[in-house]
């Protein structure tokens, strides 16, 4: 019980290790000691995120449904499992998540960080009926299943992580603390922006991130979100690719073929038109840096908040949907 200072092993150990980095003759890792879980952390963001969780110092296990790709990038990072490995993680599935939290405490003896990244943007909404098109249009032929699939991801997978990592925050030695840090969007923050199931699901996740941050600050865990605008992973590029939803390859289960470097170069040319900043293209490390910022104590008296990473997006009242 009581408030225990946060993650005051991991800075006693982070300053003894950033001793050098302080004299400027290293990069100072700002994760070490920690352990950290990333969902949907095969590809895109995820595996941004897991990339710059293990550059500074954390011993991560990817949580996936695309195992090929998870195993591959364990392996490219893990050092033999020792500070990389991957587990086979449906997030709307309460059992695979249960097990992934267990195995991350099995692996690694602790969780500090969860981020809850696994997402899936959803089949465009048809067009609707009256032409006009804000994003998706189309309530009126709202497809339930789809809907439900969308927040049971989104939504539901995010829950699941927080209910499971808060458990094993909660019982660790030494007290709690530790950081949840879930990938909304800025869906999450204005209409327009994405199908409705998503942007429904990207709101309740904002919504549940500010509710978990009241419960478990008493335990001095820390609960926050990053809301990116468009950056050319394959779900966006798989989005552009099909604008028919009938073809729709992430929306039929069907993992998207890799985005060609000429479909990643024409989606961020797109992003760059409807962007307010200019001079700049989003990228999936400018979201990892959020995470790892939100990840670290340099966080330590952040909650409860939702970090947009949108160059001004959501302030401006120009805004066009995607
Ligand atoms: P992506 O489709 O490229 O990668 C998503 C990863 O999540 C994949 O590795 C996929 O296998 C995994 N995944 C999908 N369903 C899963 C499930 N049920 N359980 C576990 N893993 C699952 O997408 P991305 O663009 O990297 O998106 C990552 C997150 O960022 C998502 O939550 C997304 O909504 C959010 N986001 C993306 C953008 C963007 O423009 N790319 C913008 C705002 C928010």
């Amino acid at each position: 019980g009581g408030i225990v200072p946060l993650g005051a092993t991991a800075v006693a150990t982070t300053n003894n290790v950033n001793a050098a980095a302080a004299a400027g003759a290293v990069p100072r890792r700002r994760l070490e000691g920690k352990v950290a879980i990333v969902t949907g952390g095969a590809r895109g963001i995820g595996e941004a995120i897991v990339r710059a969780f293990v550059r500074h110092g954390a011993r991560v296990v990817v949580a996936d449904i695309d195992d090929a790709a998870g195993e591959a990038l364990a392996a490219a990072l893990g050092l033999g499992g020792a500070c990389c490995s991957y587990v086979h993680c449906d997030v709307s599935q309460e059992a695979d998540v249960e097990r992934a939290v267990g195995c991350c405490v099995a692996r690694y003896g602790r969780l500090d960080v969860l981020c809850n990244n696994a997402g899936v943007l959803g089949r465009q909404d048809p067009p609707a009926a009256n032409g006009t098109k804000s994003g998706g249009g189309g309530i009126a032929s709202l497809d339930a299943a789809e809907f439900d699939r969308v927040l049971r991801v989104n939504t539901l997978g995010a829950a699941l992580g927080m209910k499971h990592a808060a458990r094993a925050m909660l019982q660790r030695r030494g007290g709690g603390g530790g950081s949840i840090v879930s990938v909304a969007s800025v869906a999450g923050v204005l209409g327009g922006m994405g199908p409705h199931a998503y942007t429904a699901s990207k709101h309740a996740l904002v919504g549940l991130t500010k509710n978990a941050a009241c419960e478990l600050g008493e335990h001095g865990i820390r609960v926050n979100c990053v809301s990116p605008f468009g950056v050319a992973t394959p779900m966006l590029v798989n989005a552009w690719r099909h604008r028919s939803h009938d073809d729709d390859e992430e929306a039929d289960g069907v993992a998207p073929s890799p985005p060609s470097d000429e479909e990643v170069e024409k989606t961020e040319e797109m992003v760059r038109g409807l962007a307010t900043l200019k001079g700049a293209t989003l990228r999936a490390a400018d979201i990892a840096e959020a995470a790892l910022f939100l990840a670290s104590d340099e966080s330590r008296y952040i909650s409860g908040h939702n970090l947009v990473v949108d160059g001004g997006v959501t302030t401006s009242r120009n805004v066009i949907g995607l």
